[in-house]
């Protein structure tokens, strides 16, 4: 039997900036070889809750646990550690510096970088399992947004990530690269790796997750795992890889009621249930304007 133990438990998580209250009390958890992906509008709390969790903020309360046991991750240096790595909105890459470079910085013990020659060669290796083509030689100020993001996605793997966090990171790529991102995570996932992908976009998160995640305001709104996620691939998206979850069925789960949608499938060739959760998801996710009620 696998094991039932959340690689990721986020319990009660609240985080309060001055006349803010950017996560309120938020339960989220990830499994292994799990795609976990967290949908909302700007605001909604995302990146706030996964700073946290790689010790970037520290919560006002609640606990992150990492393999059933509290992650003691305090800061980044500790995620790292603990196999936690995170893909953040601005690379973190040093521009005067080559790829081989960048990847070895900070893993040596005495103080010099590492041949990087056999990190070169590490890295090819990486980049051929996982469709991430970087030139190691290149020089990163050289390199386009999307050769970066693979640079950044690289650099977690050589480092054994075991969690990978993805802020927003289809923002800065063309569809071709957004393509090729979801090939290289469907295969992270299927080496067991758990991934946070953080999106504001509906059909995206449909074609990649395994579960959504809906925040809004700093709050969990709502949960579903898309299984009808082939019938609602929009337009271009034709190479999506398939979710490799044994499907379940959807429910579509709202904070405050529950309710589990038909799989009969309609006149337009998506399911009902797959309406339902755009519904239910749109509903939950349309933004809240200054000045209006809320
Ligand atoms: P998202 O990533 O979903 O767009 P954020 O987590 O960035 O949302 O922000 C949630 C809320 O917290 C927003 O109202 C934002 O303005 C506020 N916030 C985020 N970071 C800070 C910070 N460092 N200081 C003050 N307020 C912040
Ligand atoms: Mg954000």
């Amino acid at each position: 039997m696998p094991d039932a133990t959340p690689l990721l438990e986020l319990r009660g998580i609240t985080k309060r900036f001055p006349g803010v209250l950017a996560n309120d009390a938020v339960d989220f958890d990830v499994a292994v070889g799990e795609v976990h992906a967290l949908l909302g509008e700007n605001g909604a709390g995302k990146s706030t809750l996964m700073k946290v969790l790689y010790g970037l903020y520290r919560p006002d309360e609640g606990e992150v646990r990492l393999h059933g046991a509290p992650s003691g991750i305090a800061t980044p240096a500790h995620a790292i550690e603990a196999g936690v790595a995170m893909i953040h909105q601005h690379f973190m890459l040093v521009p005067t510096l080559t790829v081989a470079e960048n990847v070895a910085l900070g893993l040596s013990s005495n103080g010099l970088l590492l041949d990087t020659s056999e990190v070169a060669e590490r890295i090819l290796e990486l980049s051929t399992r996982y469709g991430l083509h970087v030139d190691p030689s290149a020089y990163v100020w050289q390199l386009a947004v999307g050769e970066r993001q693979r640079v950044e996605i690289i650099k977690a793997l050589y480092r054994d990530c075991r969690l990978l966090i993805l802020d927003e990171p289809t923002a800065v790529l063309t569809p071709i690269e957004v393509d090729e991102l979801f090939v290289t995570l469907r295969t992270m996932a299927t080496d067991g790796v758990g991934l946070i992908f953080i999106s504001h976009k509906l059909d995206e998160v449909l074609a990649l997750a395994d579960r959504i995640t809906v925040m809004r305001d700093g709050r969990v709104t709502g949960e579903t795992a898309p299984s009808a996620t082939s019938r609602v691939r929009p337009s271009g998206s034709a190479n999506w890889p398939r979710r490799n979850s044994s499907d379940h069925g959807v429910g579509w789960t709202r904070a405050s009621s529950a309710r589990t949608a038909s799989t009969s499938p309609s006149p337009m060739g998506r399911s009902v249930t797959s309406e339902a959760v755009l519904r239910g998801a749109t509903t939950v996710i349309t933004p809240h304007r200054p000045g209006s009620p809320s």
